[in-house]
């Protein structure tokens, strides 16, 4: 019998292009298909080096398992997966109660923190508009609230749901907003106002307090009831176990829904997040629909529909296995690597930590602190091709525009090993810079810029 050789001893693609246009004709065996995806992901950038990101690029061997025996069960399924729907509310229960929601709520597994803030704002309007239209007022040019600091997805919403944004600018040298910067775009069309705890650029919160307060007062002198929605994308898993006595949550009388993105600080891999809601009276009951479908009815709070069970089930797995005390020794242990690596660059003596005292996400921030013949840019670069790191650098949102900041997350699987290793790839790669000036005009162009997400 004779056989192909490459069949018998290697790749096929060891020696031939791939398909990347062409609908292709004929298939392949299973082997050299799992060949080529595994020969591509070779040259894809290692998640364990990828400091830009806040999500979860390590779970444990046991949550793994559980996500791949359950990759065929589609979550959206309810009547067909009654235990998986069940334990998406034991999860809603629990992170409620991880927020202090005073008694009985309802919230919603979204894809991640952007769903979860497409609906949470909704809500938002819906409820505005019942707010006016029982108030006989008109229910035209809704506005919403939020500073500088925060995530796209909130631009988004307003340009795809038609709501005016009044964003808060930032400054140089302050980069989350507090109740001054939130009251003067405050009236009768604010739809609500949205802060962030564990801001995307520099990882601190926005002042919660002072902007509830506001909220209160505005409510008891002017009847004004303007909700506020925290975007706990980050911070959401990580003030309740690192910082338990700072109030940000369901604490806060006019805190009325929260997002948190599982797969954030909740650990758990990509394609998980959760919308809370303080009370069911929240969430506008119009945005429910209740279905009949394969011949049972199901209401439904989603953008989406089908989906995987799998990143619920490892929620639950993790919220289970590790309790609050074991997110707490998990979020410690990030924070003291992160302590680690600030202390690091400190000594190094080229760099300006940002908001190093303030309460924050573990992750280091951080830019040069004076003229250089290399800029934060050429250091990304730099760090990038020598040693395979990703760590980003950006420049700040209008007005604070002018300040460039690169950012180190600090996960639960970088190690002290590690942030020794980072702290002296970025020594040499200054001393290299130094060396030969910065990077290549072209090679700036290839940077991936953006903060991540
Ligand atoms: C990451 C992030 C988002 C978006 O969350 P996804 O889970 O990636 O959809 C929104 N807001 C903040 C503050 C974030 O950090």
């Amino acid at each position: 019998m004779s056989t192909d050789p490459a069949a018998l001893f290697g790749g096929r693609f060891l020696d031939q292009d791939i398909p990347t246009r062409k609908f292709p004709d004929q298939g392949m065996p299973a082997t050299d298909a799992m060949r080529l995806v595994a020969l591509d992901m070779a040259l894809e950038g290692d998640p364990g080096r990828n400091l830009a990101t806040f999500v979860t690029t390590w779970m444990e061997p046991e949550a793994q398992r559980i996500i791949a025996a359950n990759l065929h069960r589609n979550f959206i399924d309810h009547a067909e997966y009654p235990r998986t729907a069940e334990i998406e509310q034991r999860c809603i229960r629990m992170i409620a109660d991880l927020f202090n929601a005073p008694g009985e709520t309802v919230g919603a597994r979204t894809q991640g923190s952007s769903e979860a803030i497409m609906l949470g704002a909704l809500s938002l309007k819906w409820k505005w508009r019942e707010r006016r239209a029982a108030a006989g007022a008109s229910t035209d040019r809704p506005n919403l609230v939020f500073g500088g600091d925060v995530h796209v997805v909130w631009e988004k919403f307003c340009r795809y749901f038609d709501v005016e944004p009044r964003i808060v600018p930032l400054q140089e040298g302050r980069y989350t907003i507090g109740p001054d910067d939130v009251a003067p775009h405050l009236d009768d069309h604010t739809i609500g106002v949205a802060a962030v705890v564990g801001t995307t650029f520099t990882g601190h919160r926005d002042d919660v307090v002072g902007i509830n307060d506001l909220l209160v007062r505005l409510k008891r002198e002017r009847g004004l009831d303007v909700p506020l929605h925290v975007d706990g994308a980050s911070g959401g898993f990580v003030w309740p176990f690192l910082y338990p006595d700072t109030p940000w949550d369901f604490r806060l009388e006019q805190v009325r829904s929260i997002n948190v993105s599982g797969h954030k600080f909740g650990l758990v891999y990509p394609g998980v997040g959760w919308l809370i809601f303080r009370e069911a009276d929240d969430l506008a009951s119009d945005l429910v629909f209740e279905e009949n479908y394969l011949g049972k009815t199901d209401s439904t709070f989603t953008l989406n529909f089908s989906t995987g069970s799998s990143m619920v089930l490892a929620q639950y797995y993790n919220l289970v296995r590790f309790g609050r005390e074991g997110y707490t020794y998990i979020m410690r242990g990030m924070e003291d690597n992160a302590r680690a690596l600030a202390d690091r660059l400190e000594a190094i003596d080229r760099f300006e930590l940002i908001g190093r005292e303030d309460e924050h996400l573990p992750l280091v921030a951080f830019r040069l602190r004076a003229d250089e013949p290399f800029d934060e840019f050429d250091l990304a670069w730099q760090l990038s091709a020598e040693r395979g790191w990703m760590v980003p650098a950006y420049t700040l949102p209008p007005n604070a525009q002018k300040i460039t900041i690169m950012r180190a997350l600090v996960k639960e699987n970088f190690s002290r090993e590690h942030v020794d290793t980072l702290a002296r790839d970025i020594a040499d790669a200054c001393a290299t810079l130094e060396r030969k000036g910065g990077a290549h005009e072209e090679e700036r162009r290839q940077m991936v810029q953006g903060p991540g997400h």
